[in-house]
């Protein structure tokens, strides 16, 4: 039997599945890359004998979080950085992404890869404008690329989209095993309206997940409602086009009336949704990723709400603000904000849910990252607990305490020992 063959079993403190009920002292087996068995850790064993055993004293075990929004190229450049204002950020950012070579980019990326892991990310939504970077090749991480559509000349369509399928077809030739495709629409008013329904056509022929950056500050609404304000003058230089025609209440209903979101689409951020929004997103079952701290930078506030009408189609995003990638401190704002003495771990169950099993069906992927089952990929991370918790708690300890240890990344083990 070779070494990846060999049946390894972990157990701990609590496993929390996520598609099923926390188990006491309970184990998970890995082979291969697969969880091949979960459960009480006596039944596991019983069932595994000959492989080897771990202990995770004073931990859970709980799936891969899963970042549905990073710009992981930006790394570096948010090291050095902030902004207040989303139209500085945009051109300062653009201005990055031009005058650094690929190698500064590619350090960026790696940082933000090793900033993932850490924190017990195991599968990343990364936004790109360009194509892949050489550590891709070699990150232990889930990557999920979104090619990220800009242009907003409708003159320049075309080329645009052609632009699009040639990466997307040079993606599919180098993409490591655990890369995935995405197409990110940059936001209605950095794309024509041409080129997004090119776009579109081109994700729905090879069924890849669609999202766009939509209703996250007030001057977004300023422009779909008034056809003035900071955006309008940022847009006006690249484009008058980029202009709705008709002044709309919100970013969504413009993107209904033009009959251009698909099916199942994610919507990030959505700081500004309205009760009306909700429904027409959900009519459509779009997911809405939220990112906390960036959400409330640039947004300037948080989409509360949300959490309680439609937790299960709710994803959790870090943005790439301060390069931390700290799923789990976004977590815990979000937590403060929304739960009180009466709502605590439902509250704290549903964010976690945003950040495993919801965030997996968004991105295709249910039944093989999100949750531990058997059959599923063996993507999970140990946190440590300190105290003692009951069932009911375990989500909440997770986001209020938790200490990311040990990451296991397709059946390999990263930090926290062997
Ligand atoms: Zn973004």
């Amino acid at each position: 039997m070779s070494g990846e063959d060999m049946t390894q079993v972990y157990s701990a403190d609590w496993v929390l599945p996520m598609s099923s009920s926390p188990i006491a002292d309970g184990a998970i087996a890995v082979c291969g890359n697969r969880i091949v068995d979960v459960g009480p850790r006596q039944s596991v064993l019983a069932r595994q004998r000959g492989g080897s055993t771990t202990r995770l004293d004073g931990s859970i075990i709980m799936p891969g979080l899963v970042n549905g929004h990073a710009h992981l190229t930006l790394t570096r450049f948010y090291e050095e950085r902030s902004f207040d204002d989303l139209l500085d950020l945009m051109r300062a950012a653009g201005e990055y992404c031009r005058s650094v070579g690929r190698d500064q980019l590619d350090a960026g990326c790696r940082s933000g890869q090793e900033s993932c892991i850490r924190n017990g990310v195991t599968s990343v939504v990364d936004w790109r404008h360009s194509g892949l970077l050489p550590c891709d090749y070699d990150a232990p991480l889930r990557k999920i690329i979104a090619f990220e559509v800009i242009g907003p000349r409708p003159a320049s369509a075309s080329s645009r989209a052609r632009w699009l399928s040639r990466r997307l077809r040079e993606f599919e030739r180098n993409r490591p095993p655990a890369a995935r495709a995405a197409v990110g629409l940059h936001s209605p008013y950095m794309v024509s309206w041409t080129l997004w329904g090119e776009a579109l056509r081109v994700a729905g022929r090879k069924r890849l997940p669609v999202m766009t950056h939509l209703s996250e500050t007030h001057s977004e609404l300023s422009w779909v409602r008034t056809g003035r304000g900071a955006l309008v003058e940022h847009c006006r230089r690249l484009s008058s086009i980029a202009r709705p025609r008709r002044s709309y209440h919100t970013p969504v209903e413009l993107l209904f009336a033009r009959r251009q979101i698909p099916e199942g689409a994610i919507v990030v951020h959505g700081t500004h949704l309205t009760p009306s929004d909700r429904r027409l997103l959900a009519r459509k079952r779009a997911y809405i990723c939220q990112c906390p701290s960036s959400n409330l930078r640039y947004g300037r506030r948080l989409p509360l709400h949300i959490l309680s009408d439609a937790s299960d189609r709710i994803m959790l995003g870090c943005d790439s603000l301060s390069a931390r990638h700290d799923l789990l401190a976004e977590a815990r704002i979000l937590l403060n904000r929304c739960a009180n003495k009466g709502n605590e771990h439902q509250v704290a169950k549903a964010i976690l849910n945003a950040c495993t099993i919801a965030a997996a069906s968004a991105l295709g992927l249910a039944g093989q990252i999100g949750s531990l089952h058997r059959g599923a990929l063996a993507d999970w991370v140990e946190v440590a607990i300190p105290g003692r918790w009951r069932a009911h708690e375990l989500e909440s300890a997770v986001i209020r305490v938790g200490e990311t240890r040990r990451v296991m990344f397709n059946g390999e083990c990263y930090g926290g020992g062997p």
